[in-house]
């Protein structure tokens, strides 16, 4: 049997990264009328696995988004999360650290936003913009951002040894694909509110970018929280590629409904 497409976009832990190997349009085999179909089939035992998820109370799920601009980071938590009970859900979106936030370390209002037991937690940019950004921009010093990725590994070891299960998406996009996405988001006036200036100083970055990526996903990508490169072009493959790692990780888990009180088997409620 052919192996799981999804476990070939993992990154094994101690292995180097060449994201110029890695297709962004690949469909992974995939014909795009059955993985819509397979989405929403996805998303149905997603919505039974978080209800069980969030009734055990135990243990919780965070998924770190990272990518390019216009790779999809919103348009894949909508479409994956559609379905699901918002209350057990959180997504946290990263900004530019901004008030509080700048006096205190970099993993300060990131700890803050991981998910409680029960949830999920999205991270829609996350910890890992104070070694990409902030590298390639050069907000801080190399001496400083070079500690980070131990910083992070035990962060997330932490996370982990707590009962957080960690899963991170690296969404991959091609560098023609995201510009004609940005030229949709100046055309259109309904798109044009996520365009920022800004967004072309990073795309003539990116080469340094896809660099600090590349050293980033080698150097964090462990057992207890592995990476993921998911082929960003085709929004239903990335999708659907992203449903499945986390789906993967919750029949993992396993979660289970607590026992009912004594005495309710079997009652009549009158
Ligand atoms: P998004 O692109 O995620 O939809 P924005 O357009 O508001 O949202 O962009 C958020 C910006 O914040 C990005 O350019 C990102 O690089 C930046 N950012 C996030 N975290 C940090 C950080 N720790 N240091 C510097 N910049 C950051």
């Amino acid at each position: 049997m052919a192996k799981d497409p999804v476990a070939r976009l993992r990154v094994a832990p101690g292995t180097k990264v060449d994201l110029g190997r890695h297709a962004t349009d690949a469909t992974l085999g995939w014909e795009k009328e059955w993985a819509l179909e397979e989405l929403e089939r996805a998303k149905e035992r997603l919505d039974v696995l978080q209800a069980r998820l969030y009734a055990e109370e135990q243990r919780s799920v965070l998924l770190v988004l990272q990518a390019m601009d216009a790779a999809g980071k919103d348009g894949t938590i909508r479409s994956i999360l559609s379905g699901l009970n918002p209350a057990g859900v959180h997504v946290a979106s990263f900004k530019v650290p901004g008030g509080r936030e700048t006096q205190h370390d970099y993993l300060w209002r990131v700890h803050e936003q991981a998910p409680a037991k029960g949830h999920i937690g999205v991270f829609n940019r996350s910890h890992y913009e104070d070694v990409l950004v902030v590298r390639v921009k050069g907000f801080a010093p190399k001496a400083v951002w070079s500690k980070r990725y131990e910083h992070i590994r035990e962060f997330e070891q932490l996370l982990a040894d707590e009962g957080t299960r960690i899963v991170k998406c690296f969404l991959h996009v091609g560098k023609d694909e995201q510009r004609e996405r940005l030229q949709e988001r100046v055309d259109d006036p309904e798109k044009r509110w996520k365009f920022r200036m800004g967004d072309l100083d990073d795309r003539a970055l990116w080469p340094k970018f896809q660099r600090a990526y590349e050293d980033a996903l080698e150097r964090t990508s462990t057992k207890y929280a592995p990476w993921y490169v998911v082929p960003a072009d085709r929004n239903w493959v990335r999708n659907l590629a992203v449903a499945k790692i986390l789906l993967g990780v919750l029949e993992d888990m396993d979660p289970q409904l607590p026992p009912p009180e004594d005495g309710i088997e079997g009652l009549v409620v009158r």
